[in-house]
């Protein structure tokens, strides 16, 4: 499966989003009843779920319950925490996906982390400022390459986009050549409790972002362009 191949050079920098966004993930094959669906057709419609304003409004939906889960819990637990995933979770990378037909090159990819110009994805811009109200301490864990780089991009990004203050930056180590992102992010979470936090929501586009535990609530963001294992 193309899990197992790896980025090299400038990609490796990106280590999982490289490998999906480049060379196409594991993904599940479902049961088909007939012939897959047509590819143009299926990228027609994620431009029509982005323009119509309902990708907008399901990123609402998710983001209200999990505020909602915040509120609940802020005061109830001792050192509260939010885990925010960032690629197309915190920041949207619709604009560069669709501009390459949804399979941008590697160097898009790192054109993009190195200048930090994603856009903030609104919903999760406001949860993340809920929860700083609400004294929740946020930290992001990112399957993005753990280079001076990529975090000083990624930094840059953040900031310039409204995500101004965070207890800390989880970026995967380059040298984690592990197909799935899971244990990574696993053992961040891990970390973060073992520092005393109770992680009471927990937010990612990717079902990798949220598997394993180690966190009170998920909420998984529609993401219709990639599959990350
Ligand atoms: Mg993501």
């Amino acid at each position: 499966m193309s899990a197992k191949i790896r980025p090299s050079g400038t990609a490796a920098i990106l280590a999982t989003t490289a490998v999906a966004v480049v060379a196409g993930a594991a993904v599940p094959s479902a049961a088909l009843a007939g012939p897959p669906r047509n590819l143009d057709f299926a990228k027609a419609d994620i431009v029509a779920y982005q323009n119509s304003g309902e990708w907008l409004s399901d990123r609402w939906a998710v983001a209200t319950r999990a505020q909602r889960r915040i509120a609940r819990r802020a005061d109830a637990v001792e050192n509260p925490a939010l885990v925010l995933d960032i690629d197309d979770t915190s920041l949207s990378s619709y604009r560069i996906q669709r501009r390459s037909g949804f399979r941008p090159s590697e160097a898009d990819v790192v054109r993009s982390v190195l200048r930090g110009t994603l856009p903030a994805i609104g919903p999760t811009l406001d949860t993340y400022r809920m929860a700083l109200r609400e004294g929740v301490a946020v930290f992001f864990v990112s399957g993005r390459g753990n280079t001076r780089s990529v975090r000083a991009g990624t930094v840059r990004n953040l900031r310039r986009h409204g995500y101004t203050r965070w207890e800390r930056l989880d970026l995967r180590p380059v040298s984690d050549t592990r197909s799935s992102a899971v244990p990574y992010k696993v053992a961040r979470r891990k970390a973060i409790e073992r520092d005393g936090y109770t992680i009471i929501a927990n937010m990612g586009d990717q079902w990798s972002d949220l598997r394993g535990g180690f966190s009170e609530a998920r909420f998984k963001l529609p993401n219709p362009m990639y599959y990350l294992p």
